[in-house]
C-alpha cells in the first residue's frame, strides 16, 4: 500500500497536519519514535503522577483562537481547562508582580509597580495590542513564509493591504527600539520583566528579539492562557484518535532511521527493517535532524545545508518533574510562577530566571489526592551538558540551585517534594530525538533574524516540513500554524 503522506513525528506540528489532511480525506500515516504522543508538549507517568514532558501553558483555545478553530473545523469537543488570570505570578527579589490577563487589572498592576512611568508602559501596552493583533491576522492566512517559490512570491502582494504596510516599521526593529521610544530601555525593573516573558515565548531577550515576534507573543497572554486538564497531552490524544477515526494510522515506538526515494515514490523506513511507502513525506523532527533523516542523495537536493544550520543558535531545557505537597502552595491559587535567582538577577537562564507550573488542584488526571504534579524549566546552553565531565555533580547542582530558589519564594517546598526527576538536554535527546537536545526553535538575534527562517518547504519536492524550527516558529500555537500551513499546500 502507498500512503498519500507520511508524516515522521506525532509532535504539534505532525499531528495538526495529520488531522487537517484527514479531514480533508487524504490516506495518512504519522510514525512517532516514542511511545508517546505530542512530543515537547506530551506527558509520562510515574508513581501516580502525569509529567508535562516540556510545554505546561496552552494558548489560542479562546473564541477565534487557532485551537477554537481546530476544534471547530475537526468538530471535536475541547478538553476541560481553566483560563488563566492572572497568568502567572512573578517572584523578584524585592516584590511579586502579578501578570494578569485582564488588561484593566493589567493596568492597575503596572501601575502599582512601575508608577514613575505607568503611562508609558500603558502606551507601550497599547502598541503591543494594536501590533500584536495586525500580526495575527496576517500569519492567519497561512502564508508560506520565507517565500521559496515563484508562486510564493506571487502570493506576497495579496498580503499587502494597509493594514500589513503599518506593520513594516516593526519588521525593522526589536522590542527594544519600540523602549527607547517610550523612554523605557533605561528601566530596569521592567526590563526584567519583558525579559522573562520573552524568553518563555519567543526564546530571546528584548534587544535581541524582533518586534512583531515579541508583540505578538505578548499580546497572546492577554487573549487567554490556560492550563488544560491532563496538560496538553490531552489535545495530542484528541487529534491521534480524530485522525485514527478516519481510518487513517498513527503508529508510535516507529522511529523512522531513514527517509529515501525509489521509483517516484517515498520510503520511510523504520524499526525491525519494515518499510512504509508514502506520495509524499512531512518532517516534525526538526530541521536539527533534516540531514540525519532524509538519504543523503535527497538531502542534497535542499537549500538546508547542515553546517549553517549547525550554527544557528538554539537553546536547550533543563527540567524537573515533580510532586509536592498540595499544602506547600496553599497561599496562593495561580497555577504559573516564574522566579528570579535572588542572588543573580540578572541571569535570564541556567537557573537566573524560571518557570514553575503547578498542576490544577481539581485535575485528578495529574496527581494523587492531597498532592500537585509540578514542572519547572529553565533554558540552557547546550554545550555544557555535552562536553561535561562532571555531567552528574553538574545536573545535581542545577536541580538543588532551582529548588532552593523556589524554596526562598515558598518556605518548606524544599521538604514536601515527594519525587524529583531532573532532565538535561541529553535527556531531551534521548526523549524526543532531537539533535543535541536542542528544543523551542531557533533563538532570533535581532530585528531582521526572522527573514532567515526556513519555511516549510525542503526545496526538495514532494518533502515538506513543520515545527518548532520553521515559519511562524516555537510554542504549541506556532506549530500548530506551520502543520496546517503544511496541509493546505498539500491539499492545494
Ligand atoms: C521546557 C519547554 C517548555 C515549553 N513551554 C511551552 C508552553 O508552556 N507553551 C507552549 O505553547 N509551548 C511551550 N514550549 C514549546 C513547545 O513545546 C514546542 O515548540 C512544540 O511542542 C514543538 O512541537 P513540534 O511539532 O515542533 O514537535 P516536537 O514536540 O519536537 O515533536 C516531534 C516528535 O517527533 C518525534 N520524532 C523525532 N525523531 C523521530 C524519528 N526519527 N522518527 C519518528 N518520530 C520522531 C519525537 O519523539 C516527537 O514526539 C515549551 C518547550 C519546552 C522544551
Amino acid at each position: 500500500m502507498v500512503y498519500d503522506v507520511g508524516i515522521v513525528g506525532a509532535g504539534f506540528g505532525g499531528l495538526a497536519a495529520a488531522a487537517e489532511l484527514s479531514r480533508k480525506g487524504l490516506n495518512v500515516l504519522v510514525l512517532e519514535a516514542s511511545n508517546e504522543l505530542g512530543g515537547s508538549a506530551g506527558k509520562y507517568e510515574r508513581e501516580r503522577y502525569r509529567f508535562q514532558s516540556g510545554a505546561t501553558v496552552g494558548m489560542g483555545f479562546e473564541p477565534g483562537g487557532v485551537f477554537d478553530q481546530l476544534y471547530k473545523n475537526l468538530d471535536l469537543k475541547t478538553p476541560a481547562m481553566k483560563l488563566l488570570n492572572p497568568i502567572m505570578e512573578i517572584h523578584m527579589p524585592d516584590r511579586t508582580i502579578h501578570y494578569y490577563r485582564d488588561r484593566n487589572q493589567w493596568y492597575n498592576e503596572i501601575q502599582r509597580n512601575f508608577p514613575e512611568v505607568s503611562n508609558e508602559i500603558k502606551t507601550f501596552y497599547e502598541e503591543i495590542f494594536k501590533v500584536g493583533e495586525m500580526v495575527d491576522r496576517l500569519v492567519e492566512k497561512l502564508p508560506i513564509f520565507p517565500p521559496k517559490t515563484m508562486r510564493d512570491w506571487l502570493t506576497l502582494p495579496s498580503l499587502m493591504n494597509q493594514e500589513s504596510i503599518r506593520l513594516i516599521p516593526f519588521l525593522m526593529q526589536t522590542v527594544e527600539d519600540r523602549l527607547k521610544k517610550y523612554q523605557l530601555h533605561h528601566y530596569h525593573l521592567f526590563k526584567t520583566f519583558l525579559n522573562g516573558e520573552l524568553m518563555d515565548s519567543v526564546q530571546t531577550s528584548v534587544d535581541r528579539c524582533p518586534a512583531f515576534l515579541g508583540y505578538a507573543a505578548l499580546q497572546t497572554f492577554h487573549k487567554g492562557a490556560y492550563a488544560v486538564h491532563g496538560g496538553l497531552a490531552t489535545v495530542a490524544e484528541q487529534l491521534a484518535d480524530y485522525i485514527k477515526g478516519c481510518g487513517n494510522e498513527v503508529k508510535l515506538r516507529h522511529p523512522v532511521h531513514l527517509v529515501d526515494k525509489e521509483g517516484g515514490t517515498f520510503r520511510l523506513h523504520t524499526k525491525r527493517k519494515k518499510i512504509y511507502e508514502v506520495k509524499r513525506v512531512i518532517l516534525n523532527n526538526s530541521v536539527h535532524n533534516f540531514h540525519d533523516t532524509l538519504s543523503p542523495k535527497l538531502g542534497k537536493h535542499s537549500y538546508i545545508k547542515e553546517q549553517k544550520e549547525m550554527k544557528r543558535e538554539s537553546w536547550g531545557a533543563f527540567i524537573i518533574h515533580a510532586g509536592v505537597d498540595q499544602s506547600v502552595f496553599e497561599s496562593t491559587d495561580v497555577l504559573y510562577h516564574q522566579f528570579i535567582d535572588p542572588h543573580h538577577p540578572e541571569e535570564l537562564h541556567d537557573g537566573g530566571q524560571f518557570l514553575m507550573s503547578l498542576s490544577d488542584p481539581v485535575d485528578q488526571k495529574m496527581a494523587p489526592e492531597g498532592k500537585r504534579s509540578l514542572t519547572i524549566s529553565t533554558h540552557t546552553s547546550i554545550r555544557q551538558w555535552w562536553e561535561a565531565e562532571d555531567y552528574n555533580i553538574k545536573k545535581e547542582r542545577m536541580k538543588e540551585r532551582l529548588i532552593q530558589t523556589v524554596d526562598h519564594y515558598f518556605p518548606g517546598f524544599s521538604n514536601h517534594l515527594d519525587i524529583v526527576l531532573p532532565g538535561t538536554p541529553v535527556t531531551f535527546e534521548k526523549w524526543l530525538r532531537r539533535k543535541q537536545g536542542k528544543v523551542g526553535g531557533y533563538a532570533p538575534k535581532g530585528s531582521y533574524s526572522w527573514l532567515n527562517s526556513y519555511s516549510i518547504r525542503t526545496g526538495i519536492d514532494g518533502v515538506l516540513q513543520c515545527g518548532d524550527t520553521v515559519f511562524p516558529g516555537a510554542g504549541t500555537l506556532g506549530v500548530t500554524l506551520s502543520g496546517l500551513m503544511v496541509a493546505k499546500e498539500l491539499t492545494k
